[in-house]
């Protein structure tokens, strides 16, 4: 019996006291955003939608930027997240592989998601700023920002896509508790939510529908600012102290890993656990990186790549990345906070450089695997993060066949106790897989004709 502990544990002492900005370190930089007409957008663009010192990190070069001491105080009620060795689920696979999975549903709302809710809260806060509005899909999102919010002190909007306001009824009864605003959207409140109401009176919504209404209603008002859960290089900035802390780790049990996996929606919790590691393959070290998606929203795997706005309104700038359209209306899969059209531009970027892998999974697939997870080590996970489970396993089968003792790392990007319909339709045989149909991708891509072109490589 090894002597290395089931949990690895930092002490708050030893928490990392700034993120990692890839930016420093990519080999070729990114394309920048751009407006209609191709021109790339300036940093006074943004300033009606986001607090300036947010857009500061948003296109710093810096490598290293510090965390404000009050943010690292609120930090410390749940953080440094541990990591696991899943000792069992090793055991229940039979296989050589070591699998070690960071636990961010330690977290007061239960995902990676108050990592940067709480950073964003105070910046804005700094900024003068006293009202936040924001979309959810899932509600973890929603959720994290309403905690964050009242403990920084700023008041709080959710616009809730419609088919988890009705599906998710608990979310929302937790934004409410942390004292949020929680509306479904499409809402009668906005003139884009309105005029898709008009067009779609029984849409499901989407996050696109969501951001556009949340950004209308910022932009309106002086003290009022929007803020994104995902996508944006501030948020992925703000996940990289889980990678930091893995890393740290890793180094504490004499160990590094061959592969690396992260679930990816919006890309925020895969920048987070993979970025400080890309550092390290940047400068020379062999490990693998996978981001994996649902088949039925296959962005990475199946999305060309393209400057595509981020909102369905195109209110946003258009960003370079793997898209589905900003028109998709994903499938009503159980991993709602895997449905965003889009790709973090960091994390197209990456993977455009062939820096990371990308797979998408059934899921029926993810679900088994969940289970398999929940019967092991005990952790019901979300329906999100059982993509990371599920490749995991994968790996973990690989090696077995090869016989080889590789090191595998997932983030455990958080908890599924507020997601239960979505275990009761799995375990009551309501689940099965869909893979995108192509025509529904052909016609969503229609609505990026007349965007300019990325440059080439
Ligand atoms: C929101 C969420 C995700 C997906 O969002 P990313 O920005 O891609 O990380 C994954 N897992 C959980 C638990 C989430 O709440």
């Amino acid at each position: 019996m090894s002597t290395e502990p089931t949990k690895i544990l930092l002490s708050e002492d030893e928490m990392p006291r700034q993120w990692y900005n890839i930016q420093a370190d990519l080999p070729i930089p990114m394309p920048p955003p751009v407006g209609p007409d191709g021109t790339p957008i300036g940093p006074d663009a943004l300033a009606q939608v986001f607090p300036m010192n947010l857009i500061e990190q948003e296109v710093s070069t810096e490598r290293w930027i510090d965390i404000p001491e009050e943010v690292l105080g609120i930090l410390k009620l749940w953080r440094p997240s541990p990591l696991y060795r899943a000792r069992r689920l090793e055991a229940a696979l039979g296989t050589p592989a070591k699998i070690y999975y960071k636990n961010e549903g330690v977290s007061p709302a239960g995902s990676h998601k108050p990592n940067t809710a709480v950073a964003q809260a105070w910046y804005n806060k700094q900024f003068g700023i006293k009202y936040l509005t924001t979309e959810t899909g899932a509600g973890q999102w929603g959720s994290a920002l309403a905690m964050s919010c009242k403990l920084i002190g700023i008041e709080c909007k959710v616009f809730m896509v419609r088919i988890s306001f009705d599906q998710k009824p608990f979310r929302k009864i937790m934004m409410k508790t942390w004292g949020a605003d929680c509306i479904p959207s499409p809402s009668t409140e906005t003139a884009i939510g309105r005029q898709i109401l008009a067009e779609m009176p029984d849409t499901p919504g989407s996050l696109a529908i969501a951001i556009s209404e949340a950004i209308e209603q910022a932009v309106e008002r002086e003290d009022t600012r929007y803020c994104l859960g995902s996508v944006l290089n501030h948020v992925m900035l703000h996940q990289t102290i889980i990678g930091l802390e893995a890393r740290k780790q890793f180094e504490k049990i004499g160990c590094y890993p061959d592969i690396v996996i992260g679930c990816a929606g919006g890309g925020s919790n895969f920048a987070g656990i993979s970025f400080p590691f890309l550092y390290d393959k940047i400068h020379g070290k062999e490990v693998r990186v996978i981001a994996t998606e649902p088949e039925a929203c296959p962005t990475l795997t199946r999305g060309p790549y393209v400057y595509d706005s981020g909102d369905v309104a195109k209110m946003t700038p258009l960003l370079p990345m793997y898209s589905l359209g900003h028109r998709f209306i994903p499938p009503a899969i159980h991993a709602g906070g895997l449905r965003y059209h889009g790709m973090a531009p960091l994390v197209s970027h990456v993977k455009r450089l062939g820096l990371i892998e990308a797979t998408a999974l059934p899921q029926t697939e993810c679900y088994e695997a969940a289970l398999l997870f929940a019967h092991t080590e005990g952790f019901i996970p979300a329906p999100e993060t059982s993509h990371a489970i599920a490749q995991t396993i994968r790996e973990a089968k690989q090696a077995k066949e090869e016989g080889k003792e590789k090191v595998i790392v997932m983030n455990w990007s958080g908890h599924g106790l507020m997601d239960l319909q979505g275990y009761d339709a799995y375990l009551s045989g309501r689940i099965s897989d869909y893979p995108l149909p192509e025509e529904l991708l052909q016609r969503s891509l229609a609505s990026l004709e007349g965007h300019p072109a990325v440059p080439k490589l």
